[in-house]
């Protein structure tokens, strides 16, 4: 792969990270202000609600990316112990392995012999962790960073519904909040499309119907919670 494809596939992979947690973000606080808006509560316990939703959600994104990711660590470490572990006890077996690996991807039963040496000799477990257990420097674990980011995309996202929940009247929340709500996730989804290679139309279309579904989902619930309330 060449040097700008690799940077640009590094690139893709945190901007689709940041685009999936800001679209949650939008989402699931966009549901949540047009359900409780839907129930006919106050101005002001809309947005309580909602910086909570935002709150809650970041935390719960944080909380989820930390372990996953960490998890994630554990198995990578756990793996490289091993095959460090079977370096030092069994290294022509390991070597025999490597070279296996090589003539199985094209390379020649010489070739494949004489690289799987001369990595070895380099660095034997850089070599197995790579080319044998697919761990590269680009898949080092970084649970906090992770976490943070995965924190801040959603709660980037979540403000989007709540400053236009705190700038528009309690009439007016449920369409401002669902129309803005939708361009939003329309251009996140076309923006990441776009970036990945792949058609504009149909990846905001994409986001914007599931972001749709779920808001009409709410809006039904907190409808019908506002009528048996009044009863
Ligand atoms: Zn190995």
């Amino acid at each position: 792969m060449r040097h700008s494809e690799f940077h640009r596939a590094h690139r893709i992979g945190w901007l689709r990270a940041a685009v999936l947690g800001a679209n949650d973000g939008i989402v699931s606080t966009a549901s949540l202000v047009i359900g409780v808006a839907s129930a006919g509560i106050s101005h002001d316990a809309i947005l309580i609600t909602g910086i909570a939703g935002l709150v809650s959600g970041a935390m719960s994104m944080a909380a989820g990316e930390y372990v996953s990711v960490s998890s994630q660590a554990d198995t990578e470490a756990a793996d490289l112990a091993r095959e460090a572990e079977e370096l030092a006890t069994q290294p022509e077996h390991e070597l025999e392995e490597l070279q296996g690996i090589y003539i199985s991807r094209g390379l020649s039963p010489d070739l494949a012999a004489q690289v799987a040496l001369q990595l070895t000799q380099h660095d034997a477990l850089g070599a197995h962790a790579r080319d044998e257990l697919g761990i590269t420097e680009m898949m080092n674990a970084r649970p906090i960073q992770a976490a943070l980011a995965s924190a801040a995309t959603f709660a980037i996202g979540a403000s989007l519904p709540l400053l236009v929940t705190v700038f528009c009247s309690e009439s007016t929340t449920v369409p401002s909040v669902a129309g803005t709500s939708l361009a939003f996730l329309a251009t996140l989804g076309g923006l990441a499309a776009r970036a990945g290679g792949a058609h504009v139309f149909t990846g905001a279309s994409r986001v914007a119907i599931w972001g749709a579904l779920a808001m009409v989902a709410t809006a039904a619930i907190g409808k019908l919670f506002g009528v048996v309330a009044a009863y």
